[in-house]
């Protein structure tokens, strides 16, 4: 599914511009990486793309509709989304998080823990740590879970905002190879937000440079960044 910014502008209600005139067109199955320093409005792109935030003006197509036009609680579940810190639901086994997914689009249980097992082997976890609690994982084990989670929307665009930023580099490297290695069998559409240029140019088929004030300063494919 492809995805454009459309001269898109957010304004928060303090007068900060956090996004400004935004135009990228993001083709169908790759990874785009929006990359720059903190506060020049990646996660507010991010987000106003599942409808998390709303542009000031501007609009947003995902395969050419306007995602204004879909009703934003069903566009949300619907869209994968994977953030930093995992945001799993403590008091529930990780089996449970990843089921509850599909059981909010209406699974039965039983299916939807048949599909969260599953998704836990897509991830590389085994299947005896589904008992577990989200605290009984460590910091990577967690974000797989994240991943398998974003996953169980079943939607052909993945949002991730700086997923891997809060393991440590060896762990980094493997969750990286790992999710290339996915979206080469899954096709995906990845937004993918870091700070990171080093994880940019590893995962980007395409970059997005922003800079401070929330213009896009770059886009391009890795070896066209690292030229400029
Ligand atoms: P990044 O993801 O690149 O760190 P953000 O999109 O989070 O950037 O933020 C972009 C700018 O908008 C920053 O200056 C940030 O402080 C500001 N900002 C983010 N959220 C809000 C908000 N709810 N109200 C006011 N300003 C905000
Ligand atoms: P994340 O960890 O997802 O990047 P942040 O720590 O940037 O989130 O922001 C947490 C929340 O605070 C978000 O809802 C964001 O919109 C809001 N926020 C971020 N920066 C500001 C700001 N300068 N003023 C008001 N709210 C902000």
């Amino acid at each position: 599914m492809g995805i454009e910014f459309r001269g898109v502008t957010k304004r928060y209600p303090d007068g900060t511009v956090a996004v400004d005139n935004l135009d990228l067109v993001i083709d169908d199955g790759t990874i785009t990486v929006l990359v720059g320093p903190s506060g020049c409005g990646k996660t507010t792109s991010l987000r106003m793309i599942n409808r998390m935030i709303e542009p000031t003006s501007g609009s947003i197509l995902l395969d050419e509709e306007d995602v204004r036009d879909s009703d934003a609680a069903v566009l949300r579940r619907g869209i994968g989304y994977v953030i930093q810190s995992a945001g799993l639901f403590p008091h529930r086994t990780v089996l449970s998080n990843i089921a509850t997914v599909p059981m909010l689009s209406g699974w039965d249980r039983r299916k939807a823990r048949r599909r969260a097992k599953e998704l836990l082997e897509t991830v590389g976890l085994p299947p005896e740590l589904g008992k577990r609690y989200p605290a009984q994982l460590s910091g990577g084990q967690q974000q797989r879970v994240g991943v398998a989670r974003a996953l169980a929307a079943d939607s052909p665009v993945l949002l991730m905002d700086e997923p891997f930023s809060a393991v440590d580099p060896v762990v980094r490297e493997g969750l990286q190879t790992e999710l290339l290695r996915l979206q080469s069998r899954l096709g995906k559409t990845i937004v993918f937000v870091t700070h990171d240029i080093d994880e940019a140019i590893r995962l980007g088929d395409k970059v997005a440079v922003f800079r401070v004030g929330g213009r896009l300063a770059q886009y391009g494919t890795p070896s066209d960044v690292l030229r400029h």
